[in-house]
C-alpha cells in the first residue's frame, strides 16, 4: 500500500490557486490543477497504517486507501471505479468537502496528513477528462416508481442508487435547475455549474427523470404522490433561515445571506439581474456569522465591488493546533481560513450584535455591538455573559445573517400527519417515517449539514428503500456493502 516510507520523501501538496488578483475579477474558480505526477507523489504518502481510521471519518465510508494507492500505481481508472462505489459525486466533495477523512488520517498524528481531498478531485476530473464516466442505466427495470422531492445532493444520491435498483424515479424540484445549495447557496467560484450540469445529463441518460418548477405541497400534494408512486422520498433541505430578532432587523440593508447568494448565483447564470438592496458594490459590509456561508459572503461582497467587509463570530477565537480535549482522530475545533478570508476580510471574534441601527427613511447606517465571553456557571454549564463598557458602534450599509438554518419547512407536509420533531424534522426510524410510504434523507431530516451527509444519507436512504421494496437489495451502503474485488 503506497509507497514504503513515501509520506517521509514527500510533503503534503495543498491545493493552489491562481493570485487573489486575478481571481477576484470574476466569478470562476480558481484552483491550479496539479501535474499529474504530483498528484502521484501525493497517493503514495498513504501508508500502510494498518487501521484506516480515514474510512471511519468518512460520512460515505469512502475507501481511500485503496484510491490512493490505485493512483500512486497510476492507474487512474481502477481508483475511479474504487471512488465511486461509495460516493456517487466525487466531484462535489472533492471542491467542497471539509474532509474529516483528513481529520482522521493516522499520518496526520505525525505530520501533515495525506491531502484525500486533492487526490480524489483529481481522480474524478480525470475520468470526466478521459470519457470513463458514462451512463450506467438498470439492465432490467423492476415496475416500482419512486417520487423523490428536493434535487440537493441528498435527493440526487438516492435517485442514482435507486435507479441503479432499477426503479423508476422521478426528482420533483421547486427552483427552475437542479442542483438545491450546490446550484444556488454555494459561489460559482466554489463551484462552477457546469459540474452539476454534467452529472444531470448522465443521470438522465440513465432513466431518472427530472421535473422543475414543481412544489410538492403547492401544485401537487404528498398524497397525489403517494397514490402515484410506491415510495415518496422528503430530500427538501432545511430550508428556513436563522433570524437575528434584535431591535432595527426589519431596516433595509439588513439581508439574509442565502437571499444574496442566491441571487449572485442567478445574475451568473443569466436567470438574474443585479439588484442594489442586494448588492454590495461601493458598500461597507459586515457579514454575521463565521462558517461556510459567512465565508461565501465575504467572497462575493469581495467579487462584487464592496469597499469594506468585516465578519463576526460569536464564538471565541479557536486556537491554531488542536487543544488537549480535542484530540486526533476527531474534528479539529481549530482555527480555519477559506480562500474568500484570504481574499480580504477583517475577522472578528466573540462578539455580539445587540442593536441594528437606521436612518429616517429605515435605511441601515450602522449595529451596536457588545464583546462577550464564555463562562463556566455555578452548575458547571457554559454561558454566554457580555464584557462591560463594551459597546461598540460599527458603520455599514448591508449586513449579511450567515446564521445557519433553524430546520425544514413544513409546508410539504401540510395535510399530512408524520410525526416530526421540536425542528420540524420528520421523526424516522432506518429513514422511514411514521408513514411506512414516506421517507426522508439529508438536510431535511438531520439538520443543516454537509454535502459528504447529504449523500451519505441518499445512498443509506435508497438502500432501506430497495430492501423494502424488493425484500432483499445489492445496493451499497458504508456499513452494508460488499467489499471491492
Ligand atoms: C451558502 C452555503 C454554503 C455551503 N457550503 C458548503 C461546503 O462548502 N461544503 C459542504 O459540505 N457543505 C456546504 N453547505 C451545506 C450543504 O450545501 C448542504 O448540507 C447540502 O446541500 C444539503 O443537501 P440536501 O440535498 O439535503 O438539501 P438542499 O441542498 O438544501 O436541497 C433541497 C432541495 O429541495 C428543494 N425543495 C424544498 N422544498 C421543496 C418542495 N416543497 N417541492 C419541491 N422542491 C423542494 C429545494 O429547492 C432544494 O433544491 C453549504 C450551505 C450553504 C447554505
Amino acid at each position: 500500500m503506497g509507497k514504503l516510507k513515501g509520506f517521509s520523501e514527500f510533503d503534503r501538496l495543498d491545493e493552489k490557486y491562481i493570485s487573489v488578483k486575478s481571481r477576484i475579477k470574476n466569478f470562476r474558480e480558481f484552483t491550479v490543477k496539479p501535474s499529474d505526477k504530483k498528484i502521484q507523489e501525493q497517493g503514495s504518502r498513504c501508508m500502510d497504517c494498518g487501521v484506516p481510521f480515514c474510512h471511519s471519518g468518512c460520512p460515505l465510508g469512502n475507501l481511500i486507501p485503496d484510491f490512493n494507492d490505485a493512483v500512486h500505481e497510476g492507474k487512474w481508472e481502477e481508483a475511479l471505479s474504487i471512488l465511486h462505489t461509495t460516493n456517487n459525486f466525487p466531484e462535489f466533495t472533492g471542491r467542497l468537502c471539509p474532509a474529516p477523512c483528513e481529520a482522521a488520517c493516522v499520518l496526520g498524528i505525525i505530520n501533515p496528513p495525506v491531502s484525500i481531498e486533492l487526490i480524489e478531485k483529481n481522480i474524478v476530473e480525470k475520468g470526466f477528462e478521459n470519457g470513463w464516466i458514462q451512463p450506467n442505466p438498470p439492465e432490467k427495470r423492476t415496475g416500482k416508481k419512486i417520487a423523490i422531492i428536493g434535487s440537493g445532493p441528498a435527493g440526487l444520491a438516492a435517485a442514482q442508487q435507486l435507479n441503479f435498483a432499477g426503479h423508476l424515479v422521478e426528482v420533483y424540484e421547486r427552483d427552475s435547475k437542479i442542483g438545491g445549495l450546490l446550484r444556488y447557496g454555494i459561489p460559482d467560484f466554489k463551484l462552477e455549474k457546469n459540474v452539476i450540469d454534467r452529472r444531470i445529463d448522465i443521470m438522465q441518460k440513465e432513466g431518472v427523470i427530472f421535473k422543475t418548477n414543481i412544489e410538492i405541497g403547492k401544485q401537487i400534494t404528498i398524497e397525489q404522490l403517494k397514490k402515484e408512486f410506491d415510495i415518496v422520498l422528503l430530500c427538501t433541505g432545511a430550508t428556513i433561515k436563522r433570524n437575528l430578532p434584535i431591535k432595527g432587523q426589519e431596516l433595509s440593508g439588513v439581508i439574509q445571506a442565502m437571499d444574496f447568494l442566491k441571487k449572485q448565483n442567478l445574475v451568473v447564470d443569466s436567470l438574474g439581474t443585479k439588484e442594489e438592496h442586494l448588492n454590495a458594490k461601493n458598500k461597507n459590509v459586515i457579514v454575521i456569522g463565521g462558517g461556510d456561508t459567512g465565508s461565501d459572503c465575504i467572497g462575493t461582497s469581495v467579487r462584487q465591488g464592496a469597499k469594506s467587509i468585516t465578519n463576526f463570530e460569536i464564538m471565541p477565537k479557536p486556537s491554531k493546533t488542536r487543544t488537549k480535549d480535542n484530540p486526533w482522530p476527531y474534528w479539529p475545533f481549530t482555527l480555519k481560513s477559506s480562500s474568500s478570508h484570504d481574499e480580504g476580510s477583517n475577522r472578528k471574534w466573540s462578539i455580539m450584535t445587540k442593536e441594528f441601527i437606521g436612518n429616517k427613511e429605515g435605511k441601515l447606517t450602522g449595529l451596536k455591538t457588545v464583546e462577550v465571553e464564555w463562562i463556566t456557571n455555578p452548575e458547571g454549564e457554559k454561558e454566554l455573559v457580555e464584557k462591560q463598557n463594551s459597546e461598540k458602534i460599527w458603520d455599514c450599509d448591508l449586513v449579511l445573517l450567515a446564521l445557519g438554518f433553524t430546520g425544514p419547512e413544513d409546508k410539504v407536509l401540510a395535510g399530512s400527519d408524520i410525526k416530526i420533531d421540536s425542528f420540524n424534522k420528520p421523526i424516522t426510524s432506518k429513514y422511514m417515517t411514521s408513514d411506512n410510504q414516506i421517507f426522508a434523507a439529508g438536510d431535511n431530516r438531520r439538520g443543516q449539514s454537509l454535502i459528504v451527509w447529504a449523500i451519505s444519507e441518499g445512498r443509506e436512504a435508497a438502500y432501506e428503500i430497495d430492501k423494502l421494496l424488493m425484500g432483499a437489495t445489492s445496493l451499497r451502503t458504508k456499513l452494508k456493502g460488499d467489499l471491492v474485488k
